[in-house]
């Protein structure tokens, strides 16, 4: 079966302003990497809109409410220091999460083993009530729930190997036994949550900080003897993962020091994770990542392990 490829031009009119380093070029770094001819068989997709309802299983109705009414006619407004919105922000914000809810019904439908979402701006860091580092609606956990609601899924599991800790979709499934939210992340880092203790209602959050400058021997590490280990134990039936790849090496705003195998890596576990449990079905979608160069070829490392399985 195929790897689908979901994304949109109105994710590159999403502008945080000058000097931003989750900017429009991000985007278009992935998608000429990924128009290069050893992706010619990924199955393109344009990125629907995600309907209201669909973000209200997650988000309160007055931050929808709040967050559109900040949307300037030109120009720029800041939801905070670090979150900035543009014109064009809303309806990106609104395809990102539409990919992921998307994607979640073509691969749950059978259409695809698998899909990834080239989408910005990320989501998770955004809360049920409050948008934050540079994420606006949290994609992932409202693709979850699009699976379970629509789909009648009953254990969802996000992964998310962000350098930055995905407190928003922490925030989501905190109370929600049936919703797992596995992290690497380093720590200390913003947005300085995302610590061991932190399990969740029924240990249904797992943590696994990992201190600055550790590399390939302690992501993997941490990967084989938590990360899968309680996967294998919640046994989801489907996968979603937080695809950032800021803990490159190369990328200027961490310092963990994975590289490019790395995330292949981890993906064929996760692969093999979702093999055992998920029917292979495995939903992923763009987080962080801010060295043009290392974000591309990671993503293109990513993506290559997705279409082989
Ligand atoms: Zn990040």
């Amino acid at each position: 079966m195929s790897t689908l490829l979901y994304t949109h031009a109105a994710c590159l009119a999403h502008d945080p302003g000058p000097h931003h380093p989750e900017r429009p070029d991000r985007l278009r770094a992935i998608q000429g990497a990924l128009e290069t001819e050893a992706f010619q068989l990924l199955e393109r997709r344009e990125a629907p809109r995600a309907e209201k309802a669909q973000i209200a299983r997650v988000h309160d109705a007055a931050y929808v409410d709040w967050l559109f009414a900040q949307i300037p006619e030109e120009g720029f407004a800041g939801l905070d220091a670090d979150t900035i919105v543009s014109p064009g922000s809303g309806e990106a914000a609104l395809r990102a999460a539409g990919a992921v809810c998307a994607a979640v019904d073509a691969v749950i439908g059978g259409e695809a083993q698998n899909a990834f979402c080239a989408v910005r701006p990320p989501g998770h860091h955004a809360e049920p009530g409050h948008a934050m580092g540079f994420c606006l609606f949290n994609n992932v956990a409202i693709g979850a729930a699009q699976a379970r609601a629509v789909h009648g899924l009953k254990r969802v599991a996000v992964v998310d190997f962000d350098v930055h800790h995905g407190n928003g979709t922490q925030a989501a499934f905190t109370a929600d036994p049936d919703f797992f939210y596995a992290s690497t992340h380093q720590w200390p880092l913003y947005p300085g949550t995302g610590q061991p203790f932190e399990r969740g209602v029924a240990n249904n959050i797992l943590n696994v900080p990992l201190a600055p400058f550790s590399g390939s021997t302690e992501f993997r590490a941490a990967v084989e003897r938590q990360v899968v280990p309680a996967l294998d134990a919640f046994a989801p039936e489907l996968l979603i993962i937080s695809a950032g790849f800021d803990a490159h090496l190369r990328d200027p705003l961490a310092s963990l020091n994975l590289v490019e195998a790395d995330y292949a890596w981890v993906t064929r576990q996760l692969a093999a994770v979702a093999e055992r449990h998920a029917k292979g079905r495995i939903v992923s979608s763009l987080e962080g990542g801010y060295d043009l160069r290392a974000l591309a070829n990671s993503v293109a490392a990513h993506v290559d392990v997705l279409m082989a399985g």
